[in-house]
């Protein structure tokens, strides 16, 4: 699962770059002020840094220089001035990317992939095999939180993988939407078992064929869904 921090003090932009981020399937967080942000980095474990420039308590030359010190995840560094990001780029502050705002959501998710690719690649070579469910055409990837049907891949949210994920994980047992709502969604999430049937669907139109006649996950009328297999 790929978790990325945005440090990022001007919220209207964190939460569209979020919004972007969580659509292609990854977590994300949003930390506003510099030594925060830094602080995080540090001690939990993400995948990515999306770094603002320009941040209460802590600058993002000063961040970028510390997680440096530390470790080798990819850093995204984004500035409003164009003339800064000459200048870090001038600095070798070690960032592996530079973007001017205003830039498009769907680039800054182009780039977020490329570099998270480069880089399981790069710490991926020797390490042990993803873990896989394939199933009649099927293929979830646990490891890298991606979908494939027929060799094509699929796009999920988050809640959605980790629901088609447990069903696939546990076939041939009907599990009734509130049973779903409850191991998918933790305590604060706000929804109700509707929230369930909307993911389903969605997962429907990833997956199958025909919609009506599903052929992985089955709708038991009056008690669940169960996976098929
Ligand atoms: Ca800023």
């Amino acid at each position: 699962m790929n978790k990325i921090l945005i440090i990022e003090d001007e919220i209207a932009i964190a939460e569209l770059e979020k919004d972007y981020l969580e659509l292609s399937g990854f977590e994300v967080e949003i930390e506003s002020t510099g030594d925060l942000g830094l602080k995080r980095t540090l001690t939990e474990d993400f995948n990515l840094v999306i770094l603002d420039l320009m941040l209460p308590n802590m600058d993002g030359f000063e961040i970028c220089k510390r997680i440096r010190e530390e470790k080798n995840i990819p850093v995204i560094m984004v500035s409003a001035k164009k003339d800064d990001i000459d200048k870090i780029r001038g600095l070798g502050l070690g960032a592996d990317d530079y973007m001017t705002k205003p830039f498009s959501p769907s680039e800054l998710v182009a780039r977020v992939k490329a570099h998270l690719a480069r880089y399981e690649r790069l710490i991926g070579s020797g390490t042990k095999e993803n873990e896989v469910i394939e199933i009649r055409g099927l293929k979830i990837d646990k490891t890298a939180r991606r979908v494939y049907l027929n060799g094509e891949e699929k796009i999920f949210t988050t809640k959605e993988f980790d629901l088609l994920t447990f069903l696939a994980e546990n076939p041939n047992r009907v599990y009734t939407k509130e049973e779903l709502f409850r191991d998918i969604w933790d305590m604060e999430s706000v929804g109700d078992i509707a929230t369930v049937t909307v993911h389903i669907k969605k997962i429907r139109e990833k997956i199958e064929f025909n919609t009506s006649k599903p052929q992985y996950i089955e709708t038991i009328w009056g008690v669940g869904y169960r996976f098929k297999v």
